[in-house]
């Protein structure tokens, strides 16, 4: 088959080189001119490129099944697999220690090597069908956006009789039998085609963070497991990611309309109050480590689904198949997103193997199975934030409602006899409901007035304290 491809970040290379590996004809149309000469890659548009990532076992495995050469490139480039040892001496990988950037670049090297993919950069002058092919007869443009006005990349998705026919490229058709979106979650390309997601939303979280570099020699500071630390404060919580080679990251997460928290952007600010939270004291100690960026500040955080199908529950439009975060965004707490958008890319490689040029039916075993897998982890993060957001604006636990799974987690801390039910959960090899078994004990504990401990470090408002008299003593660092 032909395929088209809007978008060449995880989910479009992956999907792309895996189809060209099985000698489809493949086009990935992206608007992001790729790294500079000097390496510089700046990525405009896809803002969690900067931000701070962990990578759960899957994302290796699924390079290691369909990309064994991204993995290769990943490794040589500092990743650092982190396995859990067994009594019995056995190993389980649990992740990969590595930058966003440092993924993102072995995987697009290697998907550039893949013969029979193409990589075009969404320019009028630059995309030309390799037959010179452009505007079919009857074509529509089913998206409702014609030629230019979008700026580079793909401005829509083409169709004839009911069926996607191809993409649409500032006035240039490039027809294809499968379109896929794999434009992210604010991709914008087909936006018209599906309602809004059917699941989540804006969740009511943000959060700022920055890299650090390890001092040679110098030893991680306090860890909860190989890949991260953690602690939840009276309002607002902190996590640090290992990425590769002793580069850290750094991060503070608040509720979204907490204006003085939101200060934390600004370095002074930022500065102050990871020095007054303990445990990311010892982190950030200038005797261990050293800031390599500056202090970035995330955009809104989304959790949403969104299926294959338009309003009328009936595919969008058959032979356009949506992948990767244009399906299913999570918040990043529990760095899920690109296991989830490889765990897709799979799936949709196993379904056109099985299904070949039948793209209804592609797009449709695909949806069902979405609304199986993934859908799930999606409504677990809107539930979860849901009661964390509850929990930072100082209400109790909703024993009403279900548990929500970090509850659910907290809870099974206590207790060796559940912790075997959670292993599942954590690593993502079941989905949320695995936790339910967990339930009446938890909600139990939760009854007897049992509540899970809070950090100790600032609360809230002391932290607010402490953000603003650092900009009192630097009010030229707010400007
Ligand atoms: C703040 C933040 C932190 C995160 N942290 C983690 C983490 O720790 N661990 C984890 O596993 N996941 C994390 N994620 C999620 C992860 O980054 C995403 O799941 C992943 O990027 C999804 O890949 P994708 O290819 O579907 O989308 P994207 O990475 O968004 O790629 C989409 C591509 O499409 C291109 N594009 C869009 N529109 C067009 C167009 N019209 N024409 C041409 N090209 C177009 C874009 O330029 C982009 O290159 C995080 C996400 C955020 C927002």
């Amino acid at each position: 088959m032909r395929v088209a491809i809007i978008g060449a970040g995880p989910a479009g290379l992956f999907t792309g080189a895996g189809l060209a590996r099985r000698g489809h004809e493949v086009i990935a149309v992206e608007r992001d001119p790729g790294p500079a000469a000097d390496g510089n890659w700046p990525r405009r548009g896809v803002m969690q490129f900067h931000h701070a990532h962990g990578f759960r076992f899957q994302v290796e495995q699924a390079l290691a099944q369909e990309l064994p050469d991204a993995l290769q490139r990943w490794l040589a480039a500092g990743a650092e697999p982190f396995r859990l040892r067994l009594p019995d001496g056995s190993e389980i990988p649990m992740g990969m220690r590595s930058r966003r950037q440092t993924f993102e670049r072995a995987l697009r090297d290697s998907a550039l090597n893949v013969p029979g993919l193409q990589l075009r950069q969404g320019h009028a002058e630059a995309v030309t069908d390799q037959r010179g092919r452009s505007f079919g007869p009857g074509m529509d443009d089913v998206t409702g956006r014609r030629g230019r006005g979008s700026g580079p990349g793909v401005d829509g998705v083409t169709g004839r009789r009911g069926r996607a026919a191809g993409l649409l490229v500032d006035g240039v058709e490039l027809e294809a039998d499968l379109v896929i979106d794999a434009s992210g979650r604010a991709g914008r390309a087909t936006r018209s085609l599906r309602p809004a997601p059917v699941s989540g939303g804006p969740c009511g979280i943000a959060y700022v963070d920055r890299q650090y570099q390890l001092r040679p020699g110098a030893e991680p500071g306090p860890l909860l497991n190989p890949l991260a630390w953690q602690a939840d404060l009276d309002g607002y919580q902190t996590i640090v990611f290992m990425q590769e080679r002793g580069v850290f990251s750094v991060l503070v997460a608040r509720p979204v309309n907490d204006p003085v928290l939101a200060q934390l952007r600004h370095q002074v600010a930022f500065e102050a109050a990871a020095r007054a939270i303990p445990g990311l004291a010892d982190w950030i100690d200038p005797a261990r480590a050293l800031p390599i960026t500056s202090v970035l500040p995330g955009g809104p955080l989304l959790n949403a689904y969104r299926g294959q199908t338009g309003s009328d529950g009936r595919l969008a439009l058959p032979g356009l198949v949506f992948v990767g975060d244009a399906v299913a965004t999570t918040t990043p707490t529990f760095g899920r997103g690109v296991a989830i958008t490889l765990l897709q890319a799979q799936q949709l490689l196993r379904l056109i193997d099985e299904h070949g040029t039948d793209v209804e039916a592609i797009g449709e075993s695909f949806d069902g199975w979405c609304a199986e897998q993934i859908k799930p982890w999606v409504e677990d993060h809107v539930h979860m934030d849901e009661a964390t957001r509850r929990r930072w604006a100082g209400q109790d636990v909703d024993l009403s409602q279900p548990l929500s799974s970090d509850l659910i987690l907290a809870a099974a801390e206590t207790d060796p006899a559940m912790r075997p039910a959670i292993g599942g959960y954590l690593s993502m090899t079941a989905l949320p409901s695995s936790l339910r078994v967990l339930e009446p004990g938890a909600r139990a504990l939760y009854a007897t007035g049992w509540r899970p401990r809070v950090a100790p470090g600032p609360t809230r408002d002391e932290l607010a304290g402490i953000i603003q008299a650092a900009l009192r003593t630097s009010p030229s660092a707010a400007a």
